[in-house]
């Protein structure tokens, strides 16, 4: 990838705050810098916008909100339709962005525009579908019509991972259902959304439906535009910290709320499972985004009779994955997103290898400019290791054994998340046992990859609330309201 390439694409980016249809500076005129964590290079500067500007954006998204609300379904969902189209024209533009400001191989970027378009085109199709029902009450004196309705001005906040999927996962289903929004992107990674923005509007988009502030100081700048009354629902993917904190304060308002948190995913290998199948699942469900996925496989539970087999076969696919920067071709581990990140990968292993685990591969820092932590195996990982009770969030695999199926579960749930839960085996029987006995709000059953636009993506414990995508995505926008008339016989 050429170094005018990058730039120009880097340039195309708007470096302003989008309200009420204009791109235009922070208040304070305050900037901050967007950074490449392969290098640690200043890529960007963007608009910081503070509580001032939240409040401008929230004001444009309640003043766009009736005349969007009454535009036709058809009309919403072709405006989708033509940012979907338009980012296919861009796709290697925005995978190269993603890759500039977050690091992931190319190959990935190019994946999550995939994944990430499929939400515009799945909603784009959705617009026209929003079904009520009608019916006589039981007692047969009146008739009962159910209705869907816009909720009202959202406020959507994103995280850092997946810069693009993220941002439309929530975008494409509120402007969908007729809702206007704020969106406040990562502020590791604004310049995905900032784009997005830019697309939406050439798509036809009108003024003020869709409004984008920037920030490097979130919570002091989403706190007024929570407790604003005006606002009618959040919608969060972030961590499970964050958002107990966010649920509190929607609380005072009674907003509805959309809660994507963090994740603590079991990966169960049976002694009758086909190992090709898991070990390439493994990859997939472990090392796709650099391990930096709230469905990243974080414990690997693997019957005591297969684990060292496959804890050798992991191995040696892990060994053989070029390191570098993500718009190197083959790269498979690109850099973290900063270095906290990998301090948390070395304090985990360390933890684990403390207490009696063993390193197969990798397990330290890789000394290069940037942020890279090398792919890891860790196995014999002991209970009470801490990189069983958090998220890892990078690219090391940890392998612990289990003797049997009600051991397997039990290992499985002993975590206070519940977003989602591998399981390979052969058995069709067990599989169907699992799906009832997993905690999780998603499973992958022989298959490593579970995203997709089609599907209700969510959690259950503290994993989160409400889904996103499939038929249940755009009633996380929508709310319902039951109308009663007399029966007009009587
Ligand atoms: P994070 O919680 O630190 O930040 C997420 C977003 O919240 C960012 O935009 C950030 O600026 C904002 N934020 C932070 N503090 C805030 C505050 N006080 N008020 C308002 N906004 C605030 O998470 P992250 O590090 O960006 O993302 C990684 C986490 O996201 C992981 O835990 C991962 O599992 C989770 N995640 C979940 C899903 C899902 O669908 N369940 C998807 C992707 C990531």
């Amino acid at each position: 990838m050429s170094q005018a390439s990058e730039q120009a694409v880097l340039d195309a980016v708007p470096d302003g705050l989008l309200v009420g249809g204009g791109w235009r500076p922070a208040a304070s005129g305050r900037t901050f810098d967007v950074h490449d964590p392969a290098t640690g290079a200043v890529i960007r500067t963007v608009a910081d916008g503070g509580v001032e500007d939240g409040a401008a954006a929230l004001d444009a998204a309640v003043e766009a909100g009736p005349a969007w609300a009454r535009t036709a379904p058809r009309v919403r969902g072709e405006v989708l339709r033509r940012a979907f189209d338009l980012l296919q024209q861009r796709r290697d533009d925005v995978a190269l962005l993603m890759t500039l400001e977050m690091g992931k191989p190319l190959a990935e970027s190019q994946a999550e525009v995939t994944y990430g378009g499929e939400f515009l085109r799945w909603f784009s199709e959705e617009a026209v579908r929003v079904a009520g029902r009608y019916g006589t009450n039981p007692e047969g004196t009146g008739r009962m019509t159910v209705s869907q309705h816009p909720v009202g001005p959202c406020y959507l906040i994103t995280p850092w991972n997946f810069p693009l999927a993220m941002a439309t996962r929530k975008i494409a289903p509120a402007l969908t259902a007729g809702c206007t929004a704020v969106v406040k992107p990562a502020e590791l990674t604004p310049l995905t959304t900032l784009y997005v923005a830019e697309l939406l509007r050439e798509a036809g988009l009108p003024d003020g439906v869709l409004n984008v502030v920037t920030t490097s100081t979130a919570g002091d700048v989403s706190g007024p535009v929570i407790a604003d009354p005006r606002l009618r629902k959040l919608s969060f993917t972030g961590s499970t910290p964050v958002g107990k904190q966010l649920l509190k304060q929607a609380a005072d308002g009674v907003l509805r709320t959309s809660m994507e948190l963090g994740g603590n995913a079991p990966f169960l290998v049976f002694e009758d499972a086909d190992l090709d199948a898991a070990v390439a699942g493994a990859m997939l469900a472990k090392f796709r985004n650099v391990g930096q996925a709230c469905t990243a496989a974080n414990r690997f539970l693997v019957h005591e009779r297969v684990a060292e087999e496959f804890a050798a076969r992991v191995t040696a696919e892990v060994r053989g994955f070029p390191v570098g920067r993500g718009t190197e071709e083959g790269v498979r581990i690109g850099p973290l997103i900063d270095d906290r990140a990998v301090r948390k990968a070395e304090d985990l292993v360390g933890d684990a290898v403390g207490r009696g685990a063993e390193v197969l591969t990798g397990g330290a820092r890789v000394e290069r400019e940037g942020t890279f932590y090398a792919g890891t195996v860790v196995t014999g990982v002991r209970p009470g290791s801490e990189i069983l009770r958090q998220e890892i969030f990078g690219p090391v695999l940890s392998i612990s054994t289990f003797g049997d199926e009600d051991e397997a579960v039990a290992l499985a749930n002993d975590t206070e998340y519940g977003l989602v839960s591998y399981a390979f085996t052969r058995d069709a029987d067990r599989g169907q046992r699992l799906v009832d006995r997993l905690e999780t709000g998603m499973m992958g059953l022989n298959v490593g990859v579970i995203s997709n636009a089609g599907a209700p993506f969510g959690g259950v414990k503290q994993s989160g609330i409400g889904r996103e995508g499939g038929l249940e995505g755009i009633h996380e926008y929508l709310s319902t309201k039951y109308t009663l008339t007399p029966d007009p016989y009587r």
